[in-house]
């Protein structure tokens, strides 16, 4: 047999998988919304039906027959609305007060690949229980636990959100650390968290590297060496981002930095605390997206002081008009987490969901939170022609809480139900994932395997 002949015997199989996979899922669901929300107009309309057939939604409204043998859910007594987006998060670093003491230059160095991976597999569950179905996870994820996550979950091996992964942030010599000369001449150690790449020829080579391995956006560190990138290094890394359909987001920790990445067109800032009123003037002008990570003031992380300029900060950027996403940078871990009133350990998805302390400080109105954490967040991670918006066509991606959210945003804290995918992750309160778990066939979300 010649390879060619090989290739096609292949590629017939492969097709026949797909074809196969594809006729199991085709179970339709109805689903009863006492109330349903229109992020994207700030609206709600009672008693709607919402018609999924297998992974997607065929059908929403207040006058549609349920199909003969479709499952009924009812959500008559909920507001149904899409799921929740994290803009800027780190799920598979989680660094703690011991044996780390909140260093993360030491959790790389003692804690591997897989075991971040599995960390990671956790905290996307968590997160999907408290209604986060896409997240955006740029960087620090130790050697592409990140992208393996995306791959795991679109295969379907276990429930999560959709990953948005960047893969390894790229950073001119150093990137966020301060790496000894053997760390840095040997790359053993420093390599995994940041790929160095100063000349155009390296920035070029970074981004390729990222996408070969799975990477669906782009993060630079802009300005986190005092050599940074310049406006045309961020042109040239927004170019060849491009070239595999990435965006790219820069880290930012200064005015010049900001500047830059305004002056580039950078796609995301990410980091709110460094940029100024005339900074969030010029984003809103060029639509570029914020990921603030806006972090509040609580028991366990925080001071006042910061909690206040991140709050006038949000504030100004509302105000200004510049398209913002909800985004939290969560990376750390404290004996601190815990629920007031239970006492029991908070997940990483309460204490994601938990950044809304923030934007209520800064008086913004539930429906642009909202906005914020839905329409903004899947266009940030570029999925909005996918999933994200409850339309016929698009993934079944869909929560529902008790309350009204937009007039009360606290409602989202607790939430009831999910759905991903078309499938039930958590009804009445509780997560039942089983039907997410299986051994097989492997799910090729394009018909064909990609990394
Ligand atoms: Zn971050």
């Amino acid at each position: 047999m010649s390879k060619f002949a090989g290739l096609s015997l292949i590629l017939v199989l492969l097709c026949v998988v797909s074809v196969t996979s594809m006729a199991q899922s085709t179970s339709i669901i109805a689903i009863k919304a006492g109330r349903l929300i229109d992020p994207e107009t700030g609206s709600a309309s009672n008693n709607q039906l919402i018609i999924i057939e297998g992974e997607r939604i065929k059908a929403v409204g207040a006058n549609l027959t349920i199909p003969a043998g479709a499952t009924i859910i009812d959500l008559s007594k909920l507001t149904v609305l899409p799921g929740l987006v994290d803009a800027h998060t780190h799920m598979a670093l989680t660094y703690k007060e011991k044996p780390e003491n909140n260093y993360y230059y030491l959790t790389y160095v003692m804690e591997s690949t897989p075991l971040r991976a599995i960390q990671a597999a956790s905290n996307g569950i968590q997160l999907l229980s408290s209604g986060f179905t896409v997240i955006r996870d740029v960087g620090n994820n130790a050697l592409y636990a990140d992208t393996a996550l995306r791959q795991a979950i679109e295969q379907g091996w276990l429930p999560g959100p959709t990953v948005i992964p960047s893969g390894t942030i790229i950073g001119s010599t150093g990137g966020q650390f301060w790496p000894t000369p053997e760390m840095y001449k040997q790359h053993n150690n420093n390599f995994p968290e940041y790929i160095d790449a100063d000349s155009p020829d390296e920035i070029v080579k970074a981004i390729r590297q990222n996408m070969l391995f799975g990477a669906r956006t782009i993060k630079l560190c802009i300005d986190c060496k005092p050599w940074g990138y310049s406006v045309d290094d961020i042109k040239l890394a927004i170019k060849e981002a491009a070239k595999g359909g990435c965006k790219v987001e820069g880290h930012v920790q200064t005015a010049d930095g900001a500047q830059r990445a305004i002056d580039a067109g950078i796609y995301i800032i990410g980091h709110g605390n460094a940029l100024t009123p005339e900074h969030h003037r010029q984003m809103a002008e060029k639509g570029i997206f914020l990921a603030g990570t806006d972090t509040p003031f609580t028991k366990y992380r925080g001071t006042e002081t910061a909690f206040k300029q991140t709050v006038a900060n949000l504030r100004d950027a509302w105000e200004k008009k510049v398209p913002l996403t909800f985004s939290t940078d969560f990376d750390y871990w404290n004996e601190r987490m815990k629920d007031d009133k239970t006492g029991e350990w908070l997940t990483r998805g309460q204490m994601t969901i938990a950044f809304l302390d923030t934007w209520k400080a800064a008086k913004i109105p539930a429906r642009d939170i909202l906005y914020a954490l839905t329409i903004n967040g899947y266009k940030a991670a570029d999925v909005i022609k996918e999933r994200g918006p409850i339309k016929p066509g698009l993934f079944a991606d869909l929560i529902a809480v008790s309350g009204d959210p937009l007039t009360d945003i606290d409602a989202l804290r607790e939430v009831q139900f999910v759905m991903k995918n078309g499938m039930v992750f958590k009804k009445d309160g509780v997560m039942t994932p089983e039907k997410f778990f299986n051994p097989g066939p492997v799910r090729m979300p394009n018909g064909r395997w990609t990394r």
